[in-house]
């Protein structure tokens, strides 16, 4: 079979593919130089929504709704708009080899693909119980959620187990994401995960403290340190019981399992230059290897701002880097540059009627500020990470927009505090006058 030859070619049909290829039509693309090769079977999306409204008992969202790039208020590429760019949307695709010297794609029904530049934007993969050997992990109804398929599966067991009950097994953006979108489908939800506090990564004690309680309001039972150790299956194979390290057996309809992911760079293994597990890059994203860029998930970068290489696994920082890659390939082409990539963290999260924000990094030490009672009418708190004596990061639970932008420009800033106290007090108000 003779190979596909294109000027460029973005691997991966996620959220960073959907912002370059944008980029690329903004910045001029012949009809036929560029191809999007992705192993989904539709064109890229928001893949936040998949842990939220696609769920929804009501009105759910459902493509083409949530194409690119609509989560930052953008136009909405459905695949006319590729078709109309001459940009080719090589769907269903895995690209099982990669020779990155020989500049070919080779897929797994055997086409190949060749390209003068190449962007990898292959996203992360889900941590699975089967890959530790957990036993009875295999059984039926045991979800995990990366791809709209996943999310399909899960909508239809939770359709059929109406009712029933479901256990969520980690406390991290998915565990609480996916806790409340079962318990919204009144399933009957219980979350087990071994650290003190969900999302111990990002959230204090004290932001924890406020999310449990709501959600225990909600009927939701949290169950903390332990782990599930062990699945047992009907006739059917379908899962039955979980099995926990302390000895507690819960029963479930459904499990969603969100341990965490991996980036997906095993395709790139000695050919490309790794660091902290991801794919390392310079301020414009280019990697070790000319004509190679590597966006969201699995690019490894200078984050400016702190002086450090870091990988973001964040839906802005996936739209974010692949503009830039975008901009800097275009430049590098005219013989131009462009500033380096400076970035301020930024996540979000949603479940039930909440919603928050964190800007920053999250080091050193804390202030929490606000309303933080879980039964409280109209909860609104946060909290400012203070590190050598300036504010580098905040929280905020039920901002409006203003109060997010506000607490954006806090983290970005950095300004000096004097007394924590003090910082308690004020609250929101510290950072308003910013
Ligand atoms: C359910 C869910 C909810 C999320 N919610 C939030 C949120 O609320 N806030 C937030 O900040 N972040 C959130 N994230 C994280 C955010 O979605 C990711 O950081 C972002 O999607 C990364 O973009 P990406 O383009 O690097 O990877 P992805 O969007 O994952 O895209 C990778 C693409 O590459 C394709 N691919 C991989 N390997 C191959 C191959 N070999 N051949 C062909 N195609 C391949 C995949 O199929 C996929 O289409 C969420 C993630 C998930 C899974």
């Amino acid at each position: 079979m003779a190979a596909k030859n294109f000027n460029y070619v973005i691997l991966g049909g996620g959220v960073s593919a959907g912002y370059a290829a944008r980029e690329f039509a903004k910045q001029g693309l012949k009809p036929g130089e560029l191809a999007v090769i992705s192993k989904e079977a539709v064109a890229p999306y928001e893949r936040p929504a998949l842990s939220k409204a696609y769920l929804f008992p009501e009105s759910p969202a459902r493509l083409p709704g949530f194409h690119v790039c609509v989560g930052s208020g953008g136009e909405r590429l459905l695949p006319e708009w590729y078709k109309e760019k001459g940009i080719e949307l090589i769907l269903s695709t895995e690209i099982v080899k990669v020779d990155l010297a020989g500049k070919t794609l080779v897929s797994g029904t055997g086409e190949s693909f060749k390209y003068q530049t190449l962007v990898i934007a292959t996203g992360s993969t889900v941590i699975r119980l089967t890959d530790f050997g957990v036993k009875g992990a295999e059984a039926k109804n045991i979800f995990y959620l990366r791809e709209i398929d996943d999310a399909d599966k899960l909508n239809e067991a939770i359709k059929s187990k109406k009712n029933g009950k479901a256990v969520i097994v980690g406390g991290g953006y998915i565990g609480l994401e996916l806790g409340a979108a079962l318990r919204i489908n009144n399933l009957d939800v219980k979350m087990v995960y071994p650290e003190p506090w969900c999302m111990p990564r990002l959230f204090t004690s004290g932001i924890a403290a406020f999310y449990e309680g709501h959600y225990a309001n909600k009927g939701i039972k949290i169950i903390k340190g332990t782990v599930a150790v062990g699945f047992t299956a009907n006739s059917d194979g379908e899962v039955k019981e979980v099995h926990l390290k302390d000895g507690t057996v819960l029963e479930a309809d459904i499990v969603v399992v969100g341990v965490g992911g991996r980036p997906l760079t095993t395709l790139f293994k000695g050919q490309v230059e790794e660091e902290k597990g991801g794919i390392k890059t310079d301020a414009f994203f280019k990697t070790s290897v000319p004509d190679v860029y590597a966006v969201g998930d699995v690019a490894t970068f200078p984050l400016k701002l702190y002086n450090e290489i870091r990988r973001v696994e964040h839906v802005d920082h996936a739209r974010k880097s692949a503009e830039q890659a975008v901009k800097a390939i275009k430049a590098s082409e005219e013989g131009k540059t462009i500033e380096e990539y400076d970035y301020l963290p930024f996540f979000y999260s949603r479940s039930f009627d909440l919603s928050w924000q964190f800007y920053g990094d999250n080091v050193g030490e804390t202030v929490l500020f606000g309303d933080n009672n879980p039964t409280s009418p109209k909860p609104k708190f946060g909290t400012y990470w203070i590190k050598d004596g300036k504010v580098v990061g905040a929280f905020l639970e039920g901002g409006s927009p203003e109060e997010n932008q506000a607490i954006a420009k806090v983290a970005k800033v950095q300004p000096p505090v004097a007394s924590l106290d003090q910082l308690a007090q004020e609250g929101l108000s510290f950072a308003s006058k910013i």
